[in-house]
């Protein structure tokens, strides 16, 4: 399949960032603030029962930190390297929460000092450190979900607990004179089967009658982490159609009494906002017939195009060129053979194409300048430009 613009961009928005891309040296990733700052509206338009909070590690440019804060996001934040970043450009920590479940008790007591007073757990010994570093707070657990094979970025496994354990720990933190808050999941980034969130759902709310009929705590808060799609080869449903199913959802299982809503989208709402620049070093075939061609060139998956691992995002290649296309194998710069994006999944670049070309990788505002290694093979950090 060949990448066509208008099917990711309008012409205007792409010609923009191609100009301004123009006289600079490649790699590098362009961020269009315009596009997230739609991307926020549409989401709180489609959402009006949900508070935001966004999901830093995404893209923890300043730039698009003030402006989600300038819009009246909250931010979920997952070290103290991010909380520091937050608080120096004025988010209030009222507006934080301290979502990862694995964390020093000392990293706990930084976050309380700042005045956090929101956090995740998902295991009875981060739940003790969270009573003793951040005594009185809030906290929520964090439920494993099922149907993580239908998200193409599988957050499974390492985080959540199972139901009886999220009560357990919800009994304890009582106990421990914590406030037991609400119940999070994540049904894993970039999750194409709307289905996801109906499962979870369900979970949570036979955990808020059990805690409730078994041991009197009204639990006030459902955190339905990130998950929501970015514009990928690979299609997704449009948000409005996952807010309109999930909000049925809640509706069935929750009615009238409707605890408060969290989002942590990170990808959805920066993936689309980012072009990243390349340019052809390489082309080579290995052998005399070779069917496919080896196209190299100056990104790769350490320099921030490290959701390619297994191909696992298939993010759309655009080139100029036009002409008869060929299926190719894309891999980038670096002594390592597991530098290569895609050769399962072969992309259609077109055969007048040569060194030096420019490639444009459509989707890459979220996850990529934050992964990028800082000098592998010498290599500097994928450079981020944000207009
Ligand atoms: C990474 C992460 C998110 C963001 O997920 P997306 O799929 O990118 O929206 C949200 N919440 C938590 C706890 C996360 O770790």
């Amino acid at each position: 399949m060949t990448i066509k613009i208008e099917d990711y961009y309008p012409k205007e928005t792409f010609d923009r960032i191609k100009a301004f891309a123009e006289d600079k040296e490649t790699p590098f990733l362009v961020v269009d603030t315009k596009i997230i700052d739609a991307a926020y509206e549409e989401l709180t338009a489609a959402f009006p029962i949900a508070r935001v909070f966004y999901a830093v590690k995404a893209n923890p440019a300043p730039e698009i930190i003030r402006l989600l804060k300038d819009k009246g996001s909250n931010f979920d934040i997952a070290s103290i390297y991010e909380l520091d970043r937050v608080l120096e450009l004025g988010v209030t920590p009222d507006r934080i929460s301290y979502g990862n479940t694995i964390k020093k008790s000392r990293d706990i007591r930084y976050f309380y000092e700042r005045g956090v007073r929101l956090f995740a757990t998902d295991s009875e010994d981060d739940l003790r450190n969270i009573a003793k570093a951040a005594p009185g707070s809030r906290v929520y657990a964090r439920v494993l979900t099922e149907g993580t094979h239908t998200a193409d970025w599988p957050l499974s496994r390492k985080f959540g607990c199972q139901n009886d354990m999220a009560m357990d720990l919800m009994v304890l933190a009582r106990e421990l004179g914590l406030e037991p808050y609400g119940i999070s999941f994540h049904v894993g980034s970039q999750q194409r089967d709307i289905g996801a969130w109906d499962a979870a759902i369900a979970k949570v709310c036979n955990i808020f009658e059990r805690l409730r009929d078994e041991d009197g705590i009204v639990l006030k808060m459902i955190n339905m982490g990130g998950g929501f799609p970015g514009n990928y080869v690979t299609r997704a449903h449009d948000l409005q159609t996952y807010a309109n199913e999930i909000t049925r959802f809640l509706k069935e299982d929750f009615g009238d009494d409707m605890p408060e809503i969290i989002l942590e989208p990170g990808r959805s709402l920066v993936a689309n906002a980012g072009i990243l620049v390349s340019e052809v070093v390489l082309i080579s075939r290995k052998a005399r017939m070779s069917l496919h061609r080896w196209v190299f060139t100056d990104v790769g998956k350490f320099s921030g195009l490290i959701e390619t691992m297994d191909e696992a995002i298939k993010y759309p290649i655009y080139t100029e060129k036009q002409g008869e296309f060929e299926a190719s194998i894309i891999a980038g710069p670096t002594c390592d053979s597991a530098d290569i994006m895609y050769e399962d999944t072969k992309v259609q670049l077109p055969l007048n194409l040569a060194i030096g070309d420019r490639l444009y990788w459509f989707s890459t505002g979220a996850y990529t300048t934050s992964y990028s290694a800082i000098e592998f093979n010498g290599f500097p950090p994928l450079q981020g430009y944000y207009i």
